[in-house]
């Protein structure tokens, strides 16, 4: 029988609930089990593909071309559970279903309703990851309790129990413990009301998870289980990780949350394995050297607009033993107070994925200013589009080369549309998406970092390099050395005549774990770390 875990979030939001959920994954992996991650967002969009990074922060993308909630990320970088479109549904989808099913008249002239019509829709969604060979399915809920979109959701997870058992569902509520400076005292109250809430609905949590900046006393914990109806062992504290997002899974296990689910579900478990994590953590507290790389971007101010890239340059220091240093640029700041001001003392740029106009010149400058100053370069979907320009303005010389994303009438379309692209009109799931297979030339860079000649990687794209400049670049330096197996389409171009210099139309950055950094990027910021050593050596700041 599988089991299912419930996480649900109260009080406030960005509490973390998809990095604990995601812990709580690695943690019953550790333990031999098999995880399937899920995560239901209660807006109406469809998917996040549509939506702006300020609105949403980045949209993660499956192998299957599913465009998802960054939770997602934390899922794929902590467990191995495997991921689809059926791991993050919204109610948007949820929504779509129901009336496509209402079109086709399967409801047999019954009046449709939330209850029970939207909810059973939910639960088929839940329960369909509930494989004979899966023991734990752990779905996330987003929102906070108490938000109106979130209430068919709340609805559906209080009546798994009544079809499953109740022995075989937990409920894990997340929530925040303010501390008053002025009272000097961490602040229970809004634990329970967001309980209450909980209740009030019919879900009694088994769990209750209590974000907090410093350690609760535990008769505050003890305070929390009696009002909240919880179990004082049951009333878990986790306090904001000073180094690393990677450090919340041995925190839980710390205030044994592992032995308390396996208690609770029954669950058929294995002695725990995480002496490798522990090992990967010490490394993280105690890293040998530093190394800064600056992120080109536009919407740099938005802490999760990049998730994923972070991420990846961090699993890349973990790999080197180093500490990644990220200084955040603007674009568009580049060109106000200049490339060298704000790019100087850098050990390697990258330039990630955007659409839009606003910054790219200031892009199109970080590039120039790295190829041009040796400084090792990574650019990626966009990052790569922008190298491709700059080469072609200011080696090639062609000036007015462009996207014709950003100047339908430039007479240099060194990046043009895709040709399955020419007749799409919808914006949402219509972009080339998802896992394609690369082949890369042999003796490349690129094929050296991989190790290997046969990839695949994901893309979110409409725009592609024209391959009709080709040989222009070629001859110049700018080498395409990664092509779809079509051969038609061009994935990656490199520049072999500099330290490090390798752009890519995919996203490598979705396919990064902390134990096992990507190639590109583990080779990217070790290209950094040895300039960082060779100037040091020579005394260069
Ligand atoms: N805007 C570009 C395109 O659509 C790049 C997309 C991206 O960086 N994800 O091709």
């Amino acid at each position: 029988m599988t089991k299912h875990i419930f996480v649900t979030g109260g009080v406030v939001s960005s509490l973390g609930k998809g990095l604990t959920s995601a812990s709580i994954g690695l943690v019953l992996e550790r333990h031999g089990l098999s995880v399937r991650m899920q995560k239901l967002d209660p807006y109406i969009n469809v998917d996040p593909g549509t939506m702006s990074p300020y609105q949403h922060g980045e949209v993660y993308v499956l192998d299957d071309g599913a465009e998802t909630d960054l939770d997602l990320g934390h899922y794929e970088r902590f467990t191995n559970s495997p991921l689809s479109r059926e791991s993050n549904y919204t109610s948007g989808q949820i929504y779509l279903r129901v009336i496509e099913r209402e079109r086709r008249g399967e409801y047999l002239g019954r009046t449709v309703q939330v209850i029970p019509h939207v909810t059973d829709q939910i639960k088929e969604c839940i329960r369909n990851l509930a494989r004979s060979d899966v023991d734990v399915v752990i779905t996330e809920l987003g929102g906070t309790v108490g938000d109106i979109e979130g209430l068919p959701f709340l609805e559906a997870i209080r009546q798994i129990p009544l079809d499953v058992g109740k022995e075989n569902c937990l409920f894990i509520h997340l929530t925040l413990v303010p501390y008053l400076k002025a009272a000097r005292e961490a602040k229970t109250k809004p634990t329970q009301h967001s309980v209450g809430l909980l209740r009030q609905i019919g879900i009694q949590p088994d769990v209750l998870i209590v974000r907090t900046e410093r350690e609760i006393e535990r008769e505050h914990l003890d305070k929390i289980a009696s009002f909240c109806n919880v179990e004082p062992r049951a009333v878990i504290e986790e306090v904001d990780k000073e180094f690393s997002i990677y450090e919340v899974p041995l925190g839980l296990v710390d205030h044994k949350l592992d032995q308390l689910i396996i208690q609770k579900l029954g669950l058929n478990a294995s002695p725990l394995q995480m002496d490798d994590w522990q090992d990967l953590m010490h490394r993280v507290r105690h890293p040998d050297s530093e190394v800064r790389i600056a992120v080109v971007g536009k919407y740099i101010d938005h802490r999760d607009a990049y998730k994923s890239i972070y991420e990846a340059l961090d699993h890349a220091g973990f790999s080197h033993s180093a500490r990644v240093l990220v200084k955040r640029i603007e674009a568009e700041d580049l060109q106000k107070e200049g490339v060298d001001h704000l790019l100087r003392g850098i050990d390697g740029i990258l330039v990630p994925g955007g659409f839009g106009m606003r910054g790219i010149e200031g892009k199109i400058e970080a590039v120039q200013y790295a190829r041009e100053n040796n400084i090792p370069y990574f650019g990626i979907c966009l990052g790569m589009q922008v190298a491709v320009i700059e080469f072609a303005r200011n080696v090639l010389g062609l000036s007015q080369a462009h996207s014709t994303e950003f100047d339908g009438d430039t007479p240099d379309p060194v990046i043009c549309i895709l040709e399955e692209q020419k007749t799409v009109t919808d914006k949402g799931g219509t972009m080339r998406l998802g896992a394609q297979p690369c082949r890369l030339t042999e003796g490349s860079r690129v094929a050296e970092c991989y190790g290997t000649t046969e990839i695949s990687e994901r893309h979110r794209h409409r725009y592609e390099f024209n391959p009709e400049y080709e040989e222009r670049f070629v001859n110049a330096g700018l080498v395409p050395t990664g092509t779809h197996e079509s051969g038609l389409l061009v994935e990656v171009v490199e520049v072999p005549d500099h330290p490090w210099f390798v752009a890519v139309q995919f996203h490598p950055e979705f396919r990064s774990k902390p134990q096992d950094a990507h190639p590109l990027f583990r080779e990217f910021v070790g290209a950094a770390l040895k300039r960082h050593k060779d100037r040091a050596g020579s005394g260069a700041n």
